[in-house]
């Protein structure tokens, strides 16, 4: 079969920063995959739905492979294992599996990401502490290497663990099977506490995690006392009505930007007042409790047209006292945050490039137009680094080659494992071009 055609397109992430120019072709065969890699000139890269917030799916001049038309899917129903190709979201996976009492092992904050997206960003939810990240629950996987060759990789390979987090940078996930878990409602249990100070936050979350599945705390980044809401829940082991809903609403193309530093301070405001002091036990749908941000396509545009970055941080769990330090700092160059997000990880796994790390999390949202920005976040960069943290590759739109390989250890050995796979450097992303001092 010939492969589709090249169009030319302009490519951002979902910050809708740095566009770039790229030949993209959509393969609709594991086959034309192959093809693709072994003839198409220059470099490429594949890509998902996009949802990763800087570069990390474009490439300036080159190939990206849009892997959305590799959609199939089937579930075994008694053992729960999820047979995908690398282009299934989570969204038509989960519509399609809870009614059938299953649910992915772990999902992020949004649905509308691609298996292959999953792996390669190795993905976190809000379970970390106790379940891990995507790559732990896929037994094995199809990789396309730079030779146009497919193979099937198990966890007792290197180049599994290569590709889980590897950003896309090993080749192309075509397929893979995925170990999904039984659920009895298509609904959560939900508690939730408001806290005055994050040290009293911190307790708790410490404490929940031996209780609860899922824990995630929201912070009020605009205020002093930095006032939080923290929301834990464990899957509704009553049986119950397995559903899923449509979406409801989109924001228009064009959209001016509406979140500025007056619009941010009143939407923590409400969402702090609206938000229980203490409530136990709500029972809520599922895309409630883990995708509230998916009611709302393409909510991205609400930053306008310039774009917005998030910036996110791991430091070990010693070191909590930089959570409110980044804050009071992003906050004094007015840079204020309608989203800002806490997470406790359990340990990390054997990928080189995965990002969790047992200890604290932090995700900021933030206008990229935010005067003193750039120079704000890389002082912040090297606070993260001093306290032994990390940053996540799929949110970055920004960082410096160093502040990869100094968070990163083990980027040494995952550099010479992705140079076994591809001496040529055939697999490249605006990102790794960045991070890798190409461009
Ligand atoms: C609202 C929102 C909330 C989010 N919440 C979280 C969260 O809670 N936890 C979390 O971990 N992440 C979160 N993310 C980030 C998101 O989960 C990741 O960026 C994910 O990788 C996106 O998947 P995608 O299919 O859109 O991939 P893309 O963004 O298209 O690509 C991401 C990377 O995966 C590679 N890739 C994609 N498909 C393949 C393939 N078939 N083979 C090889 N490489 C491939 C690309 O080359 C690229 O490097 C969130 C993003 C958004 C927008």
């Amino acid at each position: 079969m010939m492969p589709a055609r090249p169009t030319p397109q302009l490519l951002t992430g979902w910050g809708a920063t740095s566009a770039t120019l790229a030949s993209v072709v959509r393969p609709t065969s594991d086959t034309a995959v192959m093809e693709h890699v072994a003839t198409s000139p220059g470099q490429c890269v594949a890509r998902g739905l996009g949802r990763s917030y800087g570069d990390a799916a474009q490439l300036a001049g080159g190939t990206v492979l849009d892997m959305t038309s590799l959609q199939a899917f089937s579930l075994d129903t008694d053992s729960g294992v999820l047979r995908c190709q690398a282009g299934a979201s989570l969204d038509a996976i989960i519509r399609a599996c809870v009614p059938r009492g299953w649910f992915v092992p772990v999902t992020p904050g949004t649905r509308f990401v691609t298996i292959g997206g999953a792996i390669a960003a190795d993905v976190h939810g809000k379970n970390h502490h106790g379940a891990g990240s995507f790559g732990q629950h896929v037994h094995r996987m199809q990789l396309v290497t730079a030779d146009g060759q497919s193979r099937w990789l198990t966890d007792s390979d290197q180049a599994f663990w290569a590709t889980v987090g590897g950003m896309g940078q090993t080749g192309v996930i075509t397929a893979a099977e995925v170990q999904m878990i039984p659920v009895r409602s298509g609904s959560v249990v939900v508690d939730t506490r408001s806290y005055r100070e994050l040290d009293d936050l911190a307790a708790a979350m410490i404490r929940a995690d031996a209780d609860y599945d899922y824990t995630v705390a929201w912070v009020d980044a605009t205020s002093r006392s930095l006032r939080s809401v923290l929301t834990l829940g464990n899957h509704h082991d009553q049986d119950g009505p397995l559903e899923f809903p449509r979406r409801m609403m989109t924001v228009p193309r064009w959209t001016p930007r509406v979140v500025n530093g007056a619009s941010a301070r009143v939407f923590n405001e409400l969402w702090y007042r609206k938000a229980p002091k203490r409530r136990d036990g709500q029972i809520m749908p599922l895309h409630s409790f883990f995708h509230p941000l998916d009611g709302v396509a393409d909510w991205n545009r609400l930053y306008g047209r310039s774009g917005f970055l998030q910036y996110q941080f791991v430091v070990p769990e010693s070191a909590f006292d930089v959570l409110p330090m980044v804050l009071h700092q992003l906050r004094g160059i007015g840079a204020a945050s309608a989203m800002t997000v806490l997470k406790r990880f359990g340990p990390g796994n054997r990928a080189p490039l995965s990002f969790p790390m047992a200890g604290w999390t932090l995700t900021v949202d933030v206008s990229v137009t935010t005067p003193g920005l750039s120079r704000a976040l890389s002082q912040l960069d090297s606070v993260v680094l001093a306290a032994g943290g990390r940053h996540y590759l799929a949110k970055d739109s920004r960082m410096a080659a160093e502040v990869l390989a100094a968070g990163y250890p083990e980027f040494g050995t995952w550099d010479k494992l992705r140079a076994e796979l591809d001496p040529e450097g055939r697999f490249r992303s605006d990102l790794f071009r960045r991070l890798s001092r190409e461009t």
